[in-house]
């Protein structure tokens, strides 16, 4: 059993926790979808309970909140506008993410994240309460799928993979998937961490996507030393006051504790902001808003039959550090995930082919505004604007994925959803980023688009965008799940 601990009075983040008791009670603490427990800090005598308590609270809510975004994101372009504006003042914001489709929701959504392990357990409380089935990816699946199923399951607890399956899917047809990444820029605690410097106690990090000096400006504080504090001090790896804390959270003794991995992470809630609330900021919008917009868009048109394909999310994690790692865009996962879904239908092998020739991804990864203070970063024919609508990403050097057939697409989805897109190349003087768009385009071989949400301050600690681009970016995703089978089969390309 590895928990999830989530502790908000402490800047330190628990991704997994290994203690001696595991060992003995493996499995016990399990939820039936396989999702490991998250400890919330603000009541509750143990996770378990907890978690029922969390269930309870969230599932009305949810099936409520779904019904009425299901309602406002089917709505035409002005009435959505209206409602948008109502969402965006963040009146009412609830303690707890309940999918609903709005900025104010998708700050829920991250306040309740901080690593890519507790995106993972929150979208999963989500597919759970909305009626998708926890699939365990060490058990065959053969005759578990069946047309009009909702599924989900996860790799290594931080990449989520959620399908819809539907009514009348036939072996061979088209998969619609949406990848986005659950990691963002952090710094994470050392294996040994215990440091002391002027009489500050300190813990040590592993350096990650920042442009200073990594080893020296980067040491976390975790108090100041007074008196007897340290006295005691017996452990060679962390600090006794570390230790002593991440206890009491958990409700073990220390020498429980035989290994974890720690993340830094801004406690702050993210907020809107701007004359007309038009602004959110927050930490990790890179690049949990997209997996947040995409499970938003699978949530709602699990609620609907109107398609003849599988609709796929899948949120890899270590997208930041390169994806080369067993659960990143770079493993097995995404043709793995294709592959058991069909072969569980038909195991013939030249339908995994023909699925994937007629299957589409979109890449879904923040993008960069235009921003007034470095206006000359931008081409001047490419200079997306927050609240202008999703960017669809080009580059000839396929740092992005998109071509023209997948970029026509994208954008005729665009036109007949009644949503704005931007273009962006980079400038020709300037590095292209890149994403997870071309490592499954070319690892798959899957047809892809590259498109995200315009930002500001992209990799700081906290980020900036438009909330109604939220909105219509989850709009633009329904759009895709509903119709792309029947667009493309209309395409000769
Ligand atoms: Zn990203």
């Amino acid at each position: 059993m590895l928990p999830l601990i989530h502790t908000r009075n402490i800047n330190i983040f628990v991704e997994r926790f290994l203690s001696e008791k595991d060992f003995t009670a493996a499995g016990k603490d399990k939820d039936d979808q396989g999702i490991l427990s998250v400890k919330k800090k603000d009541g509750g005598n143990s996770t378990k309970k907890k978690n029922d308590n969390f269930e309870a609270e969230t599932t009305k809510s949810t099936a409520q909140s779904l019904e009425e975004n299901r309602n406002l994101l089917l709505q035409p372009q002005n009435e959505m506008n209206k409602n948008s504006e109502e969402l965006q003042r963040g009146v009412g914001r609830k303690k707890d993410c309940t999918g609903s489709g709005s900025a104010d929701d998708l700050l829920k959504f991250i306040d309740s994240s901080p690593t890519p392990y507790h995106v993972v357990q929150t979208s999963a409380e989500l597919l759970k309460d909305a009626g998708f089935q926890y699939l365990d990816e060490k058990n065959s699946w053969k005759g578990k799928l069946t047309a009009g199923g909702k599924y989900f399951y996860h790799r290594n607890g931080s990449t989520l993979v959620a399908f819809t399956i539907r009514q009348n899917y036939q072996p061979g047809n088209e998969f619609k998937i949406i990848g986005t990444h659950t990691d963002s820029p952090v710094l994470k605690v050392k294996p040994v961490s215990k440091r002391t410097a002027f009489g500050y106690l300190q813990t040590r990090e592993e350096e990650n996507a920042f442009i200073v000096n990594k080893e020296t400006h980067l040491q976390p504080i975790l108090t100041q030393l007074e008196g007897e504090m340290n006295k005691g001090d017996g452990d060679s790896k962390h600090s006794s006051l570390l230790l002593q804390l991440l206890a009491g959270e958990l409700g073990v003794a220390v020498d429980q504790i035989v290994d974890m991995e720690l993340t830094l992470a801004d406690t702050q809630p993210g907020a809107t902001w701007g004359p007309k609330n038009e602004f959110l900021s927050s930490p990790r919008l890179d690049n949990q808003v997209h997996c947040y917009t995409g499970l938003t868009a699978l949530l709602l048109h699990g609620m609907t039959n109107d398609d003849t394909g599988v609709s796929m999310l899948v949120c890899f994690d270590h997208e930041e550090i390169g994806s080369d790692s067993a659960q990143g865009a770079g493993s097995p996962v995404m043709n793995e995930a294709i592959a058991r879904v069909v072969g569980s239908f038909d195991p013939c092998p030249e339908l995994l082919k023909i699925t994937i020739r007629k299957s589409m991804l979109i890449s879904a990864d923040v993008a960069h505004a235009i921003h007034p203070n470095y206006s000359d970063k931008h081409d001047k024919q490419h200079q997306p604007a927050m609240t202008k609508g999703t960017v669809i990403k080009t580059n000839q050097n396929q740092r992005y994925a998109t071509n023209a057939e997948t970029g026509f697409i994208l954008r005729e989805l665009a036109r007949r959803a009644g949503v704005p897109v931007q273009e962006f190349v980079v400038r020709n003087d300037s590095a292209c980023g890149s994403t997870i768009g071309p490592i499954l385009a070319s690892g798959v071989g899957l047809r892809t688009v590259d498109l995200g949400i315009s930002s500001l301050s992209m990799h700081s600690i906290r980020e900036t965008m438009g909330c109604q681009d939220v909105v219509t970016n989850i709009k633009l995703f329904q759009q895709f799940f509903k119709e792309f089978g029947a667009l493309d089969s209309q395409c000769d390309m």
